[in-house]
């Protein structure tokens, strides 16, 4: 009987360790008033999807999956608060002089904000972009919606052509755009 009882305590203890240990990671990475319910860096939650071990023999959560649009992605964090659930993204570079997200990266998060909205059937009001430096909010409007839905078009078409021209006369998006490198188009 004392050996059953020593192991509830001790499995109590863990549990209690692993909830304070992910809201010290939460509160280091200065996110939003709330329940932490997903994390891709280090403190697994098990919330909202099964937690796995890689690879590596890391235990991470399990990516969340889309079929509807065809997304698949590990949020940095998810963080259910009052307004709904807010993913949140880290970025190790600093926010831009003008204090403007990259357009790529507000696509990125759009992107996990759609995948949540259909994986969790909930409300997403915004996401956080957390650069080195400061946090930008974006919120998650319809227009934005709409932007990213016809982009996700839009890419799955170019997966079939044979050439694919530059869609905009936006030098922002290429200058946060990870392929401008070797893109025989880009406008900055
Ligand atoms: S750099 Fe090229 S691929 Fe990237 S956004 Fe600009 S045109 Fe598109």
């Amino acid at each position: 009987m004392i050996y059953i009882f020593v192991a509830i305590v001790i499995l109590l203890l863990i549990a209690l360790l692993s909830i304070l240990a992910g809201r010290k990671a939460a509160s280091r990475s200065g996110l939003p008033r709330g329940q932490l319910i997903y994390s891709d860096t280090g403190y697994p939650t098990g919330r909202v999807a099964s937690v796995i071990t890689n690879e590596q023999g890391v235990k991470q959560e399990r990516p969340l999956v889309s079929k509807r649009y065809g997304l698949t992605g590990r949020p940095d964090y998810l963080v259910r608060t009052r307004d709904g659930i807010i993913p949140v993204e880290a970025k190790s570079t600093k926010c831009p002089a003008d204090g403007r997200a990259y357009a790529s990266h507000i696509m990125q998060l759009a992107a996990y904000c759609l995948l949540v909205e259909d994986v969790l059937s909930t409300h997403v009001p915004y996401g956080i972009i957390r650069y080195a430096d400061e946090e930008v909010a974006v919120d998650y409007s319809i227009e934005l919606r709409d932007e990213l839905i016809a982009l996700l078009e839009e890419m799955k078409d170019a997966r079939m052509a044979d050439n694919v021209h530059r869609s905009h006369n936006d030098a922002r998006r290429c200058s946060g755009c990870s392929m401008r490198e070797i893109c025989e188009e880009a406008l900055a």
